[in-house]
């Protein structure tokens, strides 16, 4: 997890967060409007209070996607 990470980056990935439940790892591609990645939001990621859609779960993991693969990677690894 990238700590120091934030809404101005995620916005200039150019591509939805990665985050994952560690409860019941549930994963998800969190898009930027959801969130209020924009320019110049420096707010820290790891800040935000996520809750699981699926279990309700607040303890949460997530990565910037660095380009379209990563994210196809990160929900390849999804198993239901
Ligand atoms: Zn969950």
């Amino acid at each position: 997890m990238e700590q120091t990470a934030n809404l101005h980056r995620v916005w200039s990935s150019g591509l939805p967060l990665c985050v994952m439940c560690r409860q019941c790892l549930h994963r998800a591609l969190v898009p930027h409007e959801a969130i209020g990645a924009r320019r110049g939001n420096m707010a820290l990621v790891k800040d935000i209070r996520f809750v699981c859609s699926q279990c309700g779960g607040r303890d949460v993991e997530f990565q910037v996607a660095a380009r379209a693969a990563d994210l196809k990677r990160f929900m390849d690894e999804y198993r239901r």
